[in-house]
């Protein structure tokens, strides 16, 4: 009970300092006014993700459903789930956002939006033709950033990716240092859109409902002709399940929101032909062991000194540049 209300009373206090700092948060984005902003986010993520809870139970029954593994917490990946979203409604991953990007991530996504707003969704008069630009050009930045974290970013990627069991509030499950670069990513293409707020609620509530329900058991699929077109439009649960396997050759794929950009890229593996048998990296076992903070600043060290090493690589010169260069100094 203590806490759950501590999770409530903090969540709330982040609301409220983010929204007097403007410091690059979604009400940022969204430019909501003051008291909005305070109830916006953590009463709709919390009462969302308790509503696809009850939906999932609903369909599957108790025993198979994500709110018993929840509640029980039987298993070392359901608490870390429980703990990051935690961690993210209550407000201390925009504290670890600041201080593992070195400010960074915040100061580029509040100065795009202060300062660099082109505003070009404001000339399409059509709020279905404007919801529709918001849908395929956030869900490409999604679909690119994705492909940048498994490039550059694994190590901490991997703390989405050991999941063992997929719980609606598995999306949850993110590093803060990965949520750095999503802040990076994502800062221009809504600076250059500045989509309308009201368009842009819309998206990100419906985005967040359609990420928890991607992680839940439930199987999407509608009967007949339609069934096969959605498919290949959405990703379904069924087809996210592929992107989670132990399956070395499976979570290379499927990365999109959209089944479309997968499809546009060569990444899509469409699920009736693969049986994933396994969720989670079973090298990767130290990721489940409840001891979050520790883990969460082992792999920040780990993937920093990685891409130091990869900048190392990169700028080094090959060797007969370096045989050149050495012979003209010696000149
Ligand atoms: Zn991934
Ligand atoms: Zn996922």
């Amino acid at each position: 009970m203590l806490f759950v209300l501590v999770f409530i009373v903090t969540a709330y206090l982040d609301q409220w300092f983010s929204a007097r700092t403007r410091f690059g948060t979604v009400n940022d984005l969204l430019r909501v006014g003051f008291w909005r902003s305070i109830l916006f986010y953590p009463t709709l993520a919390f009462s969302g993700a308790i509503g696809c809870l009850l939906l999932e139970a609903w369909f599957l029954g108790w025993k198979r459903s994500a709110l018993r593994r929840l509640i029980l917490m039987e298993t070392a990946s359901s608490r870390t789930d429980l703990f990051y979203f935690w961690f993210n409604l209550s407000g201390l991953k925009n504290v670890f956002v600041l201080v593992l990007g070195l400010g960074a991530g915040n100061a580029f996504y509040s100065w795009t939006h202060n300062h660099f707003n082109l505003g070009l969704l404001s000339h399409v008069s059509s709020t279905a033709l404007c919801f529709l630009l918001v849908c395929l050009i956030n869900t490409f930045t999604f679909y690119i950033a994705h492909r940048f974290f498994h490039e550059y970013l694994w190590e901490v990627h991997k703390v989405h990716h050991t999941a063992e069991e997929l719980n609606i509030i598995t999306p949850h499950r993110n590093h803060p240092f990965e949520h750095v670069f999503t802040m990076l990513i994502n800062a221009m293409p809504s600076a250059i859109l500045g989509a309308p707020t009201d368009v842009l609620m819309i998206y990100i509530t419906g985005n967040a409902v359609y990420q928890q329900l991607v992680h839940s058991s439930l199987d999407w699929k509608l009967p007949g002709i339609w069934g096969n077109i959605l498919e290949y439009v959405f990703i379904t649960p069924q087809a996210h399940r592929i992107h989670h396997s132990s399956h070395a050759g499976h979570y290379e794929k499927n990365f999109g929101s959209l089944a479309l950009w997968d499809i546009l890229f060569g990444t899509f593996q469409h699920p009736a032909h693969v049986q994933v048998t396994r969720i989670g990296l079973p090298m990767e076992k130290r990721l489940n062991r409840d001891k979050h903070f520790n883990d969460m600043w082992l792999t920040y060290a780990q993937q920093i000194r990685i891409l130091f090493q990869r900048a190392k690589r990169t700028f080094k010169p090959a060797p007969e540049q370096a045989a050149t260069r050495k012979r003209r100094d010696a000149a």
